[in-house]
C-alpha cells in the first residue's frame, strides 16, 4: 500500500487490520508496521473535515444540533472526573486552555475550581449553549487561529486527539501555547482495552486509535514528558497528564505493533460478553442510563439556574 507515512514515527510500511468501521460501512484500516500506529489508510484532508464536521456531523452522530439534558449532566460530571484527577497537579489559579471544549461544561467546573480556565471550540453550536446558559468562556476557533505564545499554565485535550488528521501537527502547536513546566491532559478512546472488539472498534470520526505506548511516544516527542496516568489499563480511554519540557526526540516502542496485533487478536466477541469487567460496566451503565432519565432534567434545570443566578450577581 502506498500511502501517506506515519504520524509518529514517519514510518511507510503498513498492514491492514480492519475493512469496516462500527457499523458496517466500509473503512480500510491500517497499522504502522514500525510503531504500531493505527489510523485509517486514507486520511482525509483539511478540507474533507471541514464538510464532513460542517454538514451536520453532531446531527448525525449524536441526533441533535443542541445539546441534550442528559448528554450536558454527563458533560459535567465528565468535567468534574477530570478536575478531580488534574487540578491536584495543578498551581491553583493558573491559566488554563481546553481545545476542543464542546459544550463547555469541563471549562467552567475548572473554572469553579479556581483556575482561569477559557475553551476553544471549531464548531459554535454548543458553544452557543454554554455561553448563554452557564456562562463559560468559550469561543468558535480553531487551534491554528490562537497566536504562538507561550501564555498556558496547562492544556487539556479531551476526546479530540483521535478526530486529528495529524495528531503530531495539532500537539506541536499545543506545546508553543504553553509555559515551560506547564501541564498537558489528554483523554482518547483505548485500543487496547481488553474488551474492545473488533468490529466495533473503528469510528469514521477517529481517524488515529491509539494505545498507552503510541499515546505516550507521540506526545512526548513533541516536547513532552508523562507524568501520570489515571485510571487502570482495563479502561476504555487513555487518561495521561504531561509536563512541558520543550525537549521531543523521537522514540519507538519496537515491541508495540506486534504486541497490538496481538490484542486486537485476542479480542472476539465472546470475551468481548463474558468478561467480568465488561458485565459489571454495562450494568452500571444500564443504571446510569436510567438514573440519567430520571434525573438529567432536573440537574441541568438547576445548573442553569445556579449560573444565571451567578451572572446576575
Ligand atoms: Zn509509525
Amino acid at each position: 500500500m502506498d500511502l501517506q507515512s506515519c504520524d509518529l514515527c514517519n514510518g511507510t510500511e503498513f498492514q491492514q487490520i480492519g475493512d469496516r468501521d462500527r457499523d458496517g460501512n466500509p473503512l480500510t484500516t491500517v497499522m504502522c508496521s514500525r510503531c504500531g500506529l493505527v489510523r485509517h489508510a486514507v486520511v482525509p484532508s483539511q478540507q474533507e473535515l471541514l464538510e464532513f464536521y460542517s454538514g451536520g456531523y453532531r446531527e448525525a452522530y449524536n441526533g441533535e444540533r443542541t445539546p441534550g439534558v442528559r448528554r450536558v449532566m454527563r458533560a459535567w460530571k465528565n468535567g468534574q472526573r477530570i478536575c478531580r484527577q488534574v487540578s491536584p497537579l495543578l498551581e491553583a489559579g493558573s491559566r488554563l486552555l481546553e481545545v476542543g471544549a464542546g459544550i463547555g461544561c469541563t471549562v467552567k467546573v475548572f473554572e469553579e475550581a479556581g483556575f482561569q480556565a477559557e475553551g476553544i471550540d471549531p464548531g459554535g453550536e454548543f458553544l452557543n449553549y454554554s455561553k448563554s446558559n452557564l456562562g463559560t468562556t468559550v469561543e468558535s476557533k480553531a487551534l491554528e487561529d490562537l497566536p504562538c505564545e507561550q501564555q498556558f499554565d496547562a492544556v487539556l485535550l479531551i476526546h479530540v486527539i483521535e478526530h486529528l488528521p495529524s495528531p503530531r501537527a495539532s500537539v506541536e502547536r499545543i506545546a508553543k501555547l504553553m509555559k515551560p513546566g506547564g501541564m498537558f491532559y489528554v483523554e482518547c478512546p483505548n485500543l487496547q482495552a481488553p474488551f474492545a472488539r473488533r468490529s466495533r472498534l473503528f469510528h469514521t470520526a477517529h481517524i488515529h486509535n491509539f494505545v498507552p505506548s503510541t499515546l505516550q511516544c507521540l506526545v512526548e516527542s513533541c516536547g513532552f514528558r508523562l507524568r501520570e496516568i489515571f485510571g487502570d489499563d482495563q479502561d476504555t480511554n487513555l487518561q495521561m497528564l504531561f509536563q512541558h519540557t520543550g525537549e521531543g526526540g523521537l522514540r519507538v516502542d519496537e515491541r508495540n505493533a506486534a504486541r497490538t496485533l496481538e490484542d486486537l487478536g485476542r479480542a472476539n466477541a465472546l470475551t468481548y460478553h463474558f468478561r467480568a469487567r465488561y458485565v459489571s460496566d454495562r450494568i452500571r451503565k444500564v443504571g446510569s442510563y436510567a438514573n440519567e432519565h430520571l434525573n438529567a432534567k432536573r440537574f441541568v434545570a438547576q445548573l442553569i439556574e445556579e449560573h444565571q443566578e451567578s451572572k446576575a450577581a
